[in-house]
């Protein structure tokens, strides 16, 4: 039985900030998360963008959280050295009917205190973006908007929090709990139970299923499916800003987003499925994403896409962001609706989940010597030749290039893997250095990293992973 002040149920960026946040403090913090990495579900899949809460509904909790969170995220980036692109946003205006709505949406932004969200007339749109459709009508410029490695913004967190004493428990789901007499006793997991104070469920998709353990379900959670497009490095029309449709309620519409990685993405869709883990693209939803952003720059080139994928919102009935202090079981914390703008948010729910704690009775008392903060991997392709020779005077690996596409070198891998909950798998060295991300997907360098992993992690080849508990790169046979 592993005992903790307090037991975080999911890695994703709800549970990541939490960690963090809570590793500020003298107590045993233990994160639990059915993956076997870190990033979440839908924390790895999405379209990273840090946007303000300009379009957000008035007065909401969710609006609120949002505009916290925008105010202190670039500090925080900056202080795990978290990658992150100050872009701003395009909202082109297409359609007369449009304006109305992006006069109401301006109006809107105004009262959430976002007072640089504004309507440009074509022509300045179109000097910002000469890339857009010539026929534009205007558009909303949003300048604070901004675009981050979603992955590295999450396990930055993880890795600060576990330098800071934080114990992650990966590849162990939490399977029930022992509830009586309003107290949890245990929390059954496949790696064991664990006993903890305070029980704080960060479970994104599976939050409905965490909180009917302790009988405190009264939502459903509706999966909401989202495609994109990622386009290869050299395609020849690019964006500066993230360009998104005038968003609607349900969604922000198709976007077409710069990244930090230099690939764009194109997506996502938003359609409601049954199946939470319904990660499938679909020809019916590629091409509405196609015709979307086609719509909007009319010379964008499909044929270099490199890839595909899905990430799952775990939006909820009823709408809108839940955060609840248990009655029932006193330490259970729930927290669902974490839909579309969760990870912007995950650092500004940390902090209010911590201060509901301190107001519900946890004592909490400053770590001395925490460590605010973490250095990156330096990434050999980004730097200048002088800077290059140098990584590789101090650490040779840094001139063994093991990813030709990404030029990832043997370094940067190594260092992925020993880390502070480092990659045990194929997807998990790719999320964390690009080995994989490009062109080629894999095709050269995925041998080369199995022969790494098998060596580094002491296991045979026949047992390195892409990802999951099945997916084994060789014929185990
Ligand atoms: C298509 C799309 C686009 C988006 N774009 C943006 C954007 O641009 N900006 C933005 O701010 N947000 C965006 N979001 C929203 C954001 O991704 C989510 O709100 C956020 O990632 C939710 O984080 P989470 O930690 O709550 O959930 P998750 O990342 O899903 O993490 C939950 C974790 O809980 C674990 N877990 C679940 N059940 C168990 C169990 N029984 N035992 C142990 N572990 C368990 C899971 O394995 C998972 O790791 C987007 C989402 C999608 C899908």
């Amino acid at each position: 039985m592993i005992k903790s002040d307090v037991l975080i149920i999911g890695a994703g960026a709800v549970g990541c900030a939490l960690a963090r946040e809570l590793s500020k403090y003298n107590i045993k913090v233990t994160v639990v998360d059915k993956n076997d990495d870190v990033g979440g579900d839908a924390s790895k899949s999405n379209s990273g963008l840090f946007s303000t809460s300009a379009t957000m509904p008035v007065g909401t909790l969710e609006c609120k959280l949002r505009t916290i969170a925008h105010s202190m995220i670039l500090n925080i980036c900056n202080d795990l050295d978290v990658p992150y692109i100050e872009c701003g946003s395009i909202a082109p205006i297409l359609y007369p009917d449009q304006l109305e709505t992006a006069k109401g949406l301006t109006e809107r932004a105004f009262q959430n205190g976002v007072y640089d969200y504004e309507i440009l007339p074509a022509k300045d749109i179109l000097d910002m973006e000469p890339t857009l459709n010539p026929e534009i009508l205007g558009g909303i410029y949003s300048p604070r908007d901004r675009q981050a490695n979603q992955f590295i913004f999450v396990s930055a967190m993880a890795e600060n929090a576990a330098e800071n004493g934080v114990e992650f428990v990966l590849d162990c789901k939490v399977t029930g709990m022992d509830v009586a007499d309003g107290k949890i006793h245990a929390v059954h997991t496949t790696k064991g139970d664990f006993e903890a104070t305070w029980v704080i469920n960060a479970a994104g998709l599976h939050c409905d299923e965490i909180s009917d353990m302790v009988d405190e379900c009264d939502f459903k959670i509706n999966p909401r499916k989202g495609e994109f497009y990622v386009f290869s490095h050299d395609t020849p029309v690019k964006v500066s800003h993230i360009i998104s449709s005038v968003p609607s309620p349900k969604t922000r519409g198709v976007l077409v987003i710069p990244t930090v990685d230099n690939n764009m993405l194109v997506g996502p869709t938003a359609d409601d499925v049954e199946d939470k883990t319904d990660v499938k693209t679909t020809a019916a939803g590629l091409a509405s994403i196609k015709s979307q952003a086609l719509n909007m720059i009319p010379g964008l080139h499909f044929e270099d896409t490199i890839t595909q994928f899905v990430g799952v919102r775990p939006a909820r009935t009823p709408e809108g962001y839940d955060i609840r202090f248990s009655e029932k079981v006193p330490g259970f914390i729930g927290i669902s609706g974490v839909r579309s703008t969760g990870l912007t948010v995950s650092v500004g729910l940390a902090t209010y989940i911590v201060h509901g704690m301190k107001e519900h009775g946890l004592e909490l008392v400053r770590k001395e010597g925490w460590k605010r903060t973490r250095k990156g991997i330096a990434r050999f392709a980004e730097k200048t030749d002088a800077e290059k020779d140098a990584l590789i005077a101090a650490d040779p690996l840094y001139g063994k290039i093991i990813c030709r596409c990404e030029q990832v070198t043997e370094s940067e891998i190594l260092q992925a893997i020993h880390r502070p909950v480092g990659a045990k798998t194929l997807d998990a060295v790719k999320r964390r250095v690009r080995a994989g991300m490009g062109r080629c997907q894999s095709g050269f360098c995925g041998p080369h990293v199995i022969e790494i992993l098998a060596r580094e992690l002491g296991i045979p080849e026949e047992d390195v992973r892409k990802r999951g508990e099945k997916a084994f790169m060789l014929d185990k046979n």
